[in-house]
């Protein structure tokens, strides 16, 4: 059986959550939006939902709009509120998903400047650095909560209440940190949220944004007025009643869950440490329990998952969106990590179904492909 170690870039399905939205693909197809019975039960569906993921972060089922993904949610996260305000600074970490990253630029060509929030060698920003930020005045600042490549979580009270004091909008992409972490939407400061189904457990294609009510943050899709006017187009009632269950889910494991991964992640690194010539990213920071991200010299991280892959273990080269890429990733160059190294980074990341043998089989298949891989004049015995 091949051992699934990228669950940062997805999760397998939950059976439970599966067998919530099967209803929902069958019988249960009426139109949320119909007044008769049919679409009344999808409705009632999505109420229910709205109200599970609204526990995952403890805010109010109203502040919940559900979108695509974690992509649409960055989207209309930065575009909803540059759209309600003059143009600006607009302020982002240096170590973001593509998705913040994109649309932060798509808006120059409507007068906004991006400003980039730099980070530290272990991936973190400073709540000094991150004040000169502030001083610039951004109207809005988008930074995430937890990075999908290293796991590097950012202390996002501290900084969003800085920000706040303000008067400046923040925005946390929560997709890494949600079901992770425990999340408290209001205690955090943070006045929209990101959040994806498919990272814990959930289906593919079905996500949030949770939003302050203070926040004007105007739709990106215009129609039939859905979720309240901010997010027109027919439910994805499956895909929502799945995100809800998979949300009761990761409240439930929580604990369980990051107590098995302290465990997976602390006996894989020192697996690490025994095969040599292994740096850790972000190991001097708080990490997510679950992400590893390491780098070898002289390998390239593309052909040692190649053939990690061969031996029977998936994993990833960098951030699972970017890894057709053959470039050191901007996270880790946003770290200063020399890009000799930064061009074998590997991540492995664990999930529920994970075990103690997966991590042992899984560093002795490395060790055996480092030794295929590496120069002659660089192997030692492992
Ligand atoms: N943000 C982060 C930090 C992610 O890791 C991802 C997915 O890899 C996304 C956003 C995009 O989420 P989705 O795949 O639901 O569009």
């Amino acid at each position: 059986m091949p051992v699934y170690l990228d669950h940062n870039a997805t999760t397998p399905l939950d059976a439970t959550v599966l067998d919530t939205m099967m209803p929902f693909l069958r019988e249960q197809f009426g139109n949320p939006s119909s007044p008769h019975r049919f679409g009344r039960r999808t409705r009632a569906a999505i109420d229910a939902a709205r109200e599970q993921v609204a526990a995952l972060v403890k805010v109010h089922a109203s502040q919940v709009i559900f979108t695509s993904g974690g992509t649409e949610s960055n989207n209309l996260a930065i575009k909803g509120v540059a759209a309600a305000d003059e143009p600006g600074i607009l302020a982002i970490g240096a170590t973001e998903h593509p998705s913040v990253i994109e649309p932060a630029r798509a808006l120059a060509v409507h007068g906004w400047r991006v400003k980039e929030i730099t980070v530290d060698r272990e991936g973190r920003v400073h709540p000094e650095l991150f004040r000169e930020t502030i001083a610039a005045r951004p109207r809005l600042v988008s930074l995430m909560y937890a990075n999908n490549e290293t796991g590097v979580i950012q202390d996002v009270p501290t900084l969003a209440s800085a920000a706040r004091s303000q008067g400046v909008v923040f925005h946390t992409d929560a997709v890494q940190a949600a079901g992770k972490l425990a999340l408290d939407f209001p205690s955090s400061g943070v006045h929209l949220m990101s959040l994806s189904a498919h990272k814990i457990n959930g289906p593919q294609g079905v996500g949030a944004l949770v939003v302050d009510k203070a926040i004007e943050c105007r739709p990106l899709l215009h129609g039939g007025g859905q979720e309240r006017d901010r997010r027109s187009g027919t439910e994805n009632v499956a895909g929502i009643v799945g995100f809800g269950a998979a949300a009761s889910l990761a409240i439930d494991q929580m604990g369980v869950r990051t107590a098995h991964f302290m465990e997976l992640r602390t006996r894989l690194e020192s697996a690490l440490r025994a095969i040599g010539g292994v740096a850790i990213f972000g190991a001097g920071a708080n990490r997510l329990p679950n992400t590893v991200y390491f780098g070898l010299r002289d390998i390239d991280g593309e052909t040692l998952i190649l053939g990690l892959d061969r031996k029977g273990f998936a994993c990833a080269s960098g951030s699972a969106c970017g890894s057709v890429r053959h470039e050191p990733s901007h996270v880790l160059r946003a770290m200063q990590v020399e890009s000799d190294l930064a061009i074998g980074a590997i991540r492995v990341s664990f999930g529920a179904g994970n075990n103690e043998r997966d991590v042992d089989d899984f560093a002795a298949a490395l060790a055996m492909e480092i030794q295929r891989l590496r120069p002659p004049s660089r192997r030692r015995a492992v």
